[in-house]
């Protein structure tokens, strides 16, 4: 496959993609403040919840190592996968059939 994935068919995995269970995969989240998830974060030694999920705007972040990003990021960081790899992966859990342009 080459090009880039269509803009829209990214936006559509951000929306059609439960940030916060794929997050959950990788690490438990609990109800935090402000209608944020917070879980240990993966990417450091995390010994308290510094990671924070905002499932509602598709966001997280890490307020110790300072990490953040969306699903997208969170999977390449999460699997050390490329930005192409990670959203496929993605778009074939939501059955997005993703269109490339050049
Ligand atoms: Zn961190």
């Amino acid at each position: 496959m080459t090009g880039h994935i269509h803009p829209d068919d990214l936006r559509r995995i951000e929306q059609e993609t439960d940030l916060a269970a794929v997050i959950a995969e990788h690490t438990p989240l609990a109800a935090g403040p402000n209608e944020q998830l917070r879980g240990q974060c993966p990417f450091h030694d995390d010994q308290a919840a510094n990671l924070a999920v905002r499932a509602r705007i598709g966001r997280w972040h890490c307020f110790g190592c300072g990490e953040g990003g969306d699903v997208i990021t969170f999977v390449m960081r999460a699997e050390g996968t490329s930005f192409a790899a990670s959203a496929e992966r993605l778009a074939e859990a939501a059955d997005i059939r993703l269109r490339y342009v050049d």
